[in-house]
C-alpha cells in the first residue's frame, strides 16, 4: 500500500472516529413567540405581553419589548398562557400492561412482549407525553432489555420526537426484584432478568451499577425493600458512592418503614412511592433535601381501583409532606393503559390528588417544573424560560394558577426550539429524520 492511499485511509478512519471537522453552519432560524401571559413558576406569577426569541434549539431572549428580528417566524400565543415544559418524575414508558389479555398483571406483559415491541410502545408513549406538555420524563425501569436507553438515544440522535428522557436502565435489587418466581423459573434461566438486575453482595451491587452505566442509564434505581432482605443503609451508601463515580444520582423504590429509614439515613437522592413515608420521615427528608416522587394515584382510573381509605392516606401523606417542606415532584408510576386515554392524559388525571390535598396551585406547578428540573439535574440547561436555556415551551388557554385542570388542555408544545404541537394538533414532521442528524455518537 503506498503512502498516499494509506494516509487517505487514515483520514477516512479518523473521520469515522472523530467527525468530519468544522463545517460552515447556516445561521440558526429565529422564532418569536408572542406570549399573552407568561407563567413564571419560580415566582408563582404571570407576566403579560412578553416576547420569547428562540434561536435554533435555545432561548435567545425573553422580555416585554423585544424587537422581533426581520425574517423571524412569529408564533402568536397572545391568547394563551405560555409556560415552561412539565416534568413527570416517575414513569415506565416501555411498559403498558392492559386489561386484556393479562388482566393488568405485568408479569404476563413481560413474558408476552419483546424488548423491540416495548421500545416501539415507548416511542409512542413518549410522543403522547410530549403532546400533553411533559418535556422531561424520568423513565424509572421495567423497560425490558434497555428499551429506555434506546428511546433516549432515538430522541437525542434525532430520529423521533419525544421528551428529554432521564432513564434508569434495569432496576437493581436483592434477588427476585419485585417478582416472586418459582424455583424452576430461576434455576434454568433467571426469569427475573432483564426486568430486574439481582445484586445481593457488594461486588454484585458495583457490577450492576456499572452495567447500567455502560448501557446508557442516566440515573440509578434500586429496590430498597422489595424483599425482606432489602438493602441496609450501608449498602445504599455503596450504591450512592458507585453511582456518583459516573455522575449519577440514586432513586429508591421504598415500600416499608425500615426501607424508608435506611434510604433516608444513607442520603438517597429521591424516594419513589409514598406509602411508607410518615411525618417523621418527611421531616428528615426535608432536612436532607431528599426529593419525594410519591406516585399519588387518584381514584377513578378504569381498571385501577383505589379504595377510599387508601386514597385518604395518599392525600394525607401529600399534605403532610407539603407542610413539612419536603421537595415535592409530580410523579405517576404510569405503566398501564386506561382505555380512552393517552399516556399523557392518564398522567394529568393525577392532578386530582394534588387538588384534593389542597396543595396551592403555585406549589403544584413548582413540583411539576422547578423541582422536576432539579430532580432531573437539568435546572441549569433545560426547563426555565430564560436566555441560553433549551427552548422547551408549552401553552394553554386557561390559567393553571387559578385552575390546575387547565393543564389538561395543552395546545402548543415546542421542544428544543421546534414546534411539536400547535393549535391542539401534533405537527411533528420537523422531528423525523432518515438518519441520526444530531450525531450517532450520542449514546
Ligand atoms: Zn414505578
Amino acid at each position: 500500500m503506498n503512502l498516499v492511499i494509506r494516509n487517505s485511509l487514515l483520514v477516512i478512519c479518523a473521520c469515522l472516529l472523530f467527525g468530519d471537522g468544522v463545517r460552515a453552519q447556516a445561521p440558526a432560524p429565529v422564532t418569536a413567540i408572542r406570549a399573552g401571559r407568561l407563567l413564571d413558576p419560580e415566582a408563582g406569577r404571570i407576566l403579560t405581553n412578553q416576547i420569547i426569541l428562540v434561536e435554533g434549539t435555545r432561548i435567545r431572549d425573553v422580555g416585554p419589548n423585544l424587537a422581533i428580528p426581520p425574517g423571524a417566524q412569529v408564533i402568536d400565543l397572545s391568547a394563551m398562557t405560555v409556560m415552561p415544559g412539565l416534568v413527570e418524575a416517575h414513569n415506565h414508558l416501555a411498559l403498558t400492561y392492559k386489561p386484556v389479555p393479562e388482566n393488568n398483571v405485568y408479569y404476563y406483559t413481560y413474558v408476552q412482549e419483546s424488548t423491540a415491541l416495548r421500545a416501539i410502545q415507548a416511542a409512542s408513549n413518549g410522543i403522547q407525553m410530549l403532546a400533553s406538555g411533559f418535556t422531561i420524563v424520568r423513565d424509572m425501569g421495567n423497560n425490558a432489555l434497555y428499551a429506555d436507553t434506546a428511546l433516549r438515544q432515538a430522541i437525542e440522535q434525532g430520529w423521533i420526537p419525544g421528551p428529554t428522557i432521564i432513564n434508569s436502565g434495569i432496576i437493581i435489587g436483592g434477588m427476585g426484584g419485585q417478582f416472586f418466581p418459582t424455583p424452576e423459573m430461576v434455576t434454568d434461566h433467571n426469569i427475573v432478568y432483564p426486568e430486574y438486575l439481582d445484586a445481593d453482595t457488594a461486588d454484585e451491587i458495583v457490577k450492576a451499577i456499572r452495567q447500567n452505566v455502560l448501557f446508557g442509564a442516566k440515573v440509578i434505581k434500586i429496590c430498597v425493600d422489595c424483599k425482606p432482605y432489602g438493602y441496609t443503609a450501608d449498602e445504599i451508601r455503596l450504591v450512592i458512592r458507585e453511582a456518583a463515580k459516573s455522575g449519577m444520582k440514586v432513586e429508591g423504590h421504598v415500600q416499608t418503614q425500615n426501607g424508608a429509614r435506611n434510604a433516608i439515613e444513607a442520603g438517597i437522592w429521591s424516594i419513589a412511592h409514598s406509602g411508607a413515608l410518615t411525618d417523621e420521615f418527611h421531616k428528615l427528608m426535608a432536612q436532607k433535601g431528599i426529593f419525594r416522587a410519591g406516585t399519588e394515584t387518584p381514584p377513578g382510573l378504569e381498571g385501577h381501583p383505589v379504595s377510599a381509605q387508601a386514597y385518604e392516606r395518599t392525600v394525607a401523606g401529600l399534605k403532610n409532606a407539603f407542610a413539612n417542606k419536603v421537595p415535592l415532584t409530580f410523579s405517576t408510576d404510569a405503566d398501564y393503559w386506561v382505555p380512552g386515554k393517552t399516556r399523557g392524559e392518564l398522567c394529568m388525571e393525577f392532578l386530582k390528588t394534588w387538588i384534593d390535598a389542597a396543595i396551592p396551585n403555585a406549589d403544584t406547578l413548582r413540583a411539576m417544573t422547578i423541582n422536576g428540573y432539579k430532580l432531573s439535574e437539568t435546572e441549569t440547561t433545560r426547563g426555565p424560560i430564560k436566555a441560553g436555556f433549551f427552548a422547551d415551551i408549552i401553552a394553554l388557554p386557561g390559567n393553571p394558577l387559578d385552575d390546575l385542570n387547565a393543564l389538561k388542555n395543552v395546545q402548543f408544545v415546542m421542544k428544543d426550539g421546534m414546534v411539536f404541537k400547535k393549535d391542539g394538533v401534533m405537527t411533528p414532521a420537523a422531528f423525523f429524520h432518515g438518519g441520526p442528524v444530531n450525531g450517532w455518537r450520542i449514546r
